[in-house]
């Protein structure tokens, strides 16, 4: 157990609607840390994103990159402009650099209804929706993000890197996860998401996942391919606990499953290594709403409570884990009250209005 209760935490906005977002959020933290008086919060702001690259030719400093590493936790806003790219076309996203060099092996990608918020499936059963996506996010279908191989115009390469050291420790992540699960009253239960049918790599995964999964009898497993997955967690995502997968398919299976809970504004994730961790809402820069208060901050507010758990549980902390709690209660309180209406959906409350409201609650509770 650590003796001091000062964390140091990385702040890195970014760009678009990441910077309206973290405000909120360190508004949010600091309201908590407050309330606790038990742990203090410090925050250092650094200059990483596309609009940096754009300002200075560096998207991701090496400053940046060392504090992030120095930092308890890092929180993340979102990176990325469309109108900033790399001469292969591709956009300026250091969050993958940051990744690598962290090595933030486990995309940690809850998804939860939140009680009030609207899901677009008429089942009533949405409502028990509360599964996690484990997403490999240092090789897979990215590993050659910012070097893919154009040799000439007429053919462009990705290889899908899947190693055994590499799956092994994200699938015995994502076995612990099912197993702490299981100890909080949740099924404990890991699907492993693959295309073994087709490719060799994803078979090789299924493979070490069977081996991992056969030293872990007390959590149940099953294996399914990534569009069976896709349709069932369209049809009955009531029915999956923790999932583990291959990079690609977990980016695009973490998207699909926001829609499910309400939409891009209520999905935090948190990037998990043995030494560093970064959380950072499931959503983009979102040029098209940026700059006009329109922004839900819920899914980075969701992310600091993520990184308040994670943090709680690495330094032992209980006023870390009851704060987390606390925000999590107040924010769950509100939709299902219709007390805060994200503008999101329709509601009247832009980016500011929801964390005053969320400031309010917590000096109520
Ligand atoms: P990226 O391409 O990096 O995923 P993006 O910003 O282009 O990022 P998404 O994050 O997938 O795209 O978001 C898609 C759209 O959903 C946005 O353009 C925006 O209209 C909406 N959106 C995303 N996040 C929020 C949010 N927090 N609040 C309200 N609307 C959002």
């Amino acid at each position: 157990m650590r003796q001091s209760n000062e964390f140091q935490i990385a702040v890195l906005p970014g760009d678009g609607i990441g910077i309206e977002v973290m405000d909120v959020c360190l508004q949010v933290l600091d309201a908590l840390a407050d309330k606790s008086g038990a742990f203090k919060l410090n925050f250092q702001h650094l200059p990483a994103g596309a609009g940096h690259f754009r300002d200075t030719g560096t998207a991701l400093p090496e400053e940046t990159l060392e504090a992030a590493r120095r930092a308890d936790a890092v929180l993340f806003g979102a990176m990325g402009l469309p109108e900033v790219r790399t001469a292969d076309g591709t956009e300026i996203q250091p969050q993958l650099d940051l990744r690598v060099a962290l090595d933030l092996y486990a995309g940690v990608r809850p998804i939860r209804a939140i009680p009030g918020a609207l899901s677009p499936l008429a089942d009533p059963r949405a409502a028990e929706i509360d599964l996690v996506i484990v997403r490999e996010q240092t090789e897979g279908l990215f590993s050659d993000v910012g070097k893919a191989r154009a040799e000439d115009d007429t053919v462009v390469e990705d290889r899908m890197v899947i190693s055994r050291a590499g799956s092994e420790r994200v699938i015995d992540f994502a076995l612990g996860l099912a197993e702490q699960r299981k100890g909080d009253g949740r099924r404990g239960h890991v699907t492993c998401v693959d295309k073994a049918n087709v490719l060799a790599s994803t078979a090789f995964f299924r493979k070490i996942f069977q081996q991992r999964a056969a030293l872990h009898p007390e959590v149940a497993t099953d294996c399914m391919y990534v569009d069976a997955a896709s349709l069932n967690l369209v049809r009955a995502p009531w029915r999956f606990d923790v999932l583990v997968t291959e990079n690609m398919f977990g980016d695009i299976l973490s998207d699909l499953c926001a829609g499910l809970v309400g939409g891009m504004g209520l999905a935090p994730s948190g990037d998990i290594g043995d030494h560093h961790a970064l959380f950072q809402p499931c959503h983009g820069s979102a040029p098209d709403i940026a700059g006009q208060d329109l922004a839900n901050p819920t899914a980075m507010l969701l992310s600091a409570q993520m990184m308040l758990e994670w943090l709680a549980r690495r330094h032992q902390m209980d006023a870390l884990q009851e704060a987390a709690r606390r925000l999590e209660g107040v924010i769950h309180k509100g939709y299902a009250e219709d007390a805060i209406r994200p503008a999101e959906y329709g509601g009247p409350d832009g980016t500011r209005a929801v964390g005053r409201k969320v400031i309010e609650a917590l000096r109520q509770v």
